[in-house]
C-alpha cells in the first residue's frame, strides 16, 4: 500500500501555524528553499562513461563519502517507496545519510537541536546536489529527493533496504555504528548498480526488550507492543507504530522535539560520542513540556514512576 506525501503546510495551519521561531532554523529554511532547491537540476554529458554494476556502486560510494556523508547504499525502487499520486520512474536509488551530532542533543528539546537538525537537512542536501551532478557527468540522467521533504520517496524504506540499519521502536532507523542521530536524502537514478541488502544486526530484537524512547516521550506517542495490523518490517517483524497524533503537535512546539533520539540506548556506546575533543555526557537533560497524562497504565505490570 502506498503512503500519501505528507502534506508539511496543511499540517502546520491545522495545529496553529508553524510555532518554532528561531533565526538560525530560518536561515537554513531560506537556503534550502531559495538557493538549493534551485540546483537540483543540471546538464547530463552527453558521452556516457560505462562500468559494471559493481564498478558504479564502488565509485558512488567512494564520491558520496568524499563528498562529507557518513553512510550511503543501493537498492531497486518499488511501488511501495513511493507515495501515492507520485512516480518515480527510475529503477535505483542511492541513499545517502549523515549523522547529527550528539552534543548538540545534549538538551532536548532545545534551540540547538533544533538548529542541528537543520544544519543537517542543509549540508546533506549540498553533498546530494554534488553527487547527482557528478552522475550526471557520467552521463547518466538522475533525479534529487531532498531530505527536508515534500520528496517522491519514503526515505525509511529506502534507508532499510539500503542496508543502513534496522527500525527502532522510535520508527526511526537505527544504525549499528551511528544510532538514530542521522538524516537521511536519496537520489535515483538508470545507472545500473550493484544494491544492498536489509541487515541484521540484531537491532529489532534488542528493542523488544528496551523500552527507553518510550519511557521519556513526552507526548506518550511510543507503543508498547508491535502491531499485528501495521505491516511487516524488512526482517519480517511486525512494525512499531508511533502515534503521530501525539506526536506532531508536541514536535511542531517544542522545538522539533527529538527526544526519542537522543535517549535512544544506540546513542550510549563509546563509538557513537561525538570526538574531536569535545565532553559529552552519556545522557542528555530532558525538558518535559507539559507532558500529557499516561494513556496506557498498564494495570498488569509494574508501575513505573516515569510513566505516571
Ligand atoms: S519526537 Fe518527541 S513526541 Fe515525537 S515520538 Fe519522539 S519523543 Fe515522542
Ligand atoms: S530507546 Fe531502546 S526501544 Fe527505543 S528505539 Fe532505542 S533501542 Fe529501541
Amino acid at each position: 500500500m502506498q503512503a500519501s506525501a505528507f502534506q508539511w503546510d496543511a499540517w502546520y495551519e491545522k495545529v496553529g501555524g508553524r510555532s518554532i521561531k528561531i533565526d538560525a532554523v530560518d536561515d537554513y529554511l531560506q537556503q534550502i528553499y531559495q538557493d538549493q532547491y534551485q540546483r537540483l537540476d543540471g546538464p547530463v554529458n552527453a558521452t556516457v562513461q560505462p562500468f559494471t554494476p559493481t564498478e558504479a556502486a564502488s565509485l558512488i560510494k567512494s564520491k558520496a563519502i568524499a563528498l562529507g556523508a557518513d553512510m550511503v547504499g543501493v537498492c531497486e525502487v518499488e511501488p511501495s517507496d513511493v507515495y501515492n499520486g507520485r512516480e518515480v520512474s527510475e529503477r535505483f536509488a542511492i541513499a545517502v545519510g549523515q549523522k547529527m551530532l550528539w552534543r548538540a542533543f545534549q538538551t532536548v528539546p532545545s534551540h540547538e537541536s533544533a538548529v542541528e537538525c537543520l544544519r543537517i537537512y542543509f549540508t546533506l542536501g549540498e553533498i546530494i546536489i554534488a553527487l547527482a551532478q557528478f552522475i550526471r557527468d557520467l552521463g547518466y540522467p538522475c533525479k534529487i529527493e531532498h531530505p527536508i521533504g515534500d520528496s517522491d520517496l519514503l526515505h525509511i524504506p529506502i534507508g532499510l533496504k539500503a542496508g543502513f540499519g534496522e527500525l527502532g521502536r522510535h520508527g526511526s532507523i537505527i544504525h549499528p555504528q551511528w544510532g538514530p542521530l542521522f538524516r537521511m536524502g536519496s537520489i535515483v537514478t538508470d545507472m545500473v548498480m550493484e544494491i544492498d541488502h536489509p541487515i541484521d544486526a540484531g537491532i529489532a530484537k534488542f528493542c523488544d526488550n528496551c523500552r527507553a524512547c518510550r519511557i521519556y516521550c513526552p507526548a506518550k506517542a511510543i507503543p508498547d507492543e508491535r502491531d499485528p495490523t501495521a505491516g511487516k518490517d524488512h526482517l519480517g517483524n511486525d512494525r512499531y507504530i508511533v502515534d503521530t497524533a501525539k506526536c506532531f503537535p508536541y514536535f511542531a512546539k517544542y522545538n522539533y522535539c527529538s527526544m526519542c533520539l537522543p535517549v535512544c540506548v544506540y546513542n550510549h556506546k563509546e563509538w557513537a560520542r561525538d570526538f574531536e575533543g569535545h565532553e559529552t555526557k552519556l545522557w542528555p537533560n530532558l525538558i518535559m513540556e507539559e507532558p500529557p497524562p499516561a494513556v496506557n497504565p498498564r494495570p498488569d505490570k509494574n508501575p513505573n514512576p516515569l510513566e505516571s
